[in-house]
């Protein structure tokens, strides 16, 4: 059931901000929590920053569902990966969450399923929480596609998990058309596919895990179009770019998912 699903709402912060300010948006979030009571929040800045956020939250006294994810990692646990952080670097950080196959980096930098896959036991090994993006291309939505692809990337990314491990394991549903690009889908064709997902996390385990596993949106979600899909049955939450890089849109965007 829905209603037993704690909402969860993450702020991607891609390669922005500088210290001063990831510090300012910290602190300006951590201060207004009580506006989105409740519901799950996730800061996650850059890599680089990842240290300095988690350290304003541990100082601030931050209440214990404003947590601290990554954008990414390697699944590898240490050595020669110049330019690269492990899943046990990220918790040593304070880390409780990693955003893994984000879009940008499966086109981008050429992440496919398996290398998803292996991050994403790697950080479940670590752990970490991971997020896992999945999402159809602009192309494959209008050719008819956006269940077969979604089928697939659900389905390999998430392959040899146990039910346990699921549990632990957010789905970000994403259509690439709709990230950056304040294109949004209706809140009727995302909830069409976060049911798809959900009955393919069944297929997965069963379908006691599947109602239990959290499943958000992303793609230019914003305070005025997030209650729509906020009351869709099967969104339990929103995966946020842009928007998270002011605290009012971010939280205007979490408290349309308290009230739901
Ligand atoms: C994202 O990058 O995950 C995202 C959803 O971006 P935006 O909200 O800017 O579309």
């Amino acid at each position: 059931m829905a209603a037993s699903r704690t909402k969860i709402v993450a702020g991607n912060w891609k390669m922005n901000l500088d210290r001063a300010g990831a510090k300012a948006l910290t602190a300006a979030v951590a201060a207004r929590t009580a506006e989105a009571a409740g519901v799950e929040l996730v800061l996650c800045p850059p890599n680089v920053y990842a240290d300095v956020v988690g350290a304003a939250l541990a100082a601030g006294g931050s209440p214990a569902h404003l947590t601290l994810g990554a954008q990414n990692m390697l699944d590898k646990p240490s050595g020669a990966f110049t330019g690269e952080v492990s899943a046990a670097m990220l918790k040593d950080v304070g880390c409780q969450y990693v955003i893994l196959g984000h879009s940008e980096r499966r086109t981008l930098f050429g992440e496919t399923d398996s290398i998803v896959n292996a991050k994403t036991k790697a950080a479940l090994a670590a752990g970490l929480r991971p997020i896992v993006c999945v999402g159809e291309l602009l192309e494959e939505r209008e050719a008819g596609r956006t269940q077969a692809v979604v089928t697939t990337q659900i389905q390999h990314s998430l392959a040899g998990l146990t039910p346990a491990d699921l549990e632990r394991v957010v789905v970000a549903y994403e259509p690439v058309w709709a990230i950056g690009t304040g294109k949004v889908a209706t809140p009727q064709q995302a909830q069409e596919v976060h049911a798809l997902i959900r009955a393919l996390l069944a297929g997965l385990s069963d379908a006691g895990v599947a109602s239990r596993m959290r499943i958000q949106y992303g793609g230019s979600v914003k305070p005025d179009n997030a209650a729509d899909l906020a009351r869709q049955p099967d969104i339990d939450g929103a995966l946020v770019g842009g928007a998270s890089l002011k605290a009012d849109d971010f939280l205007g965007i979490a408290a349309a998912f308290r009230s739901i």
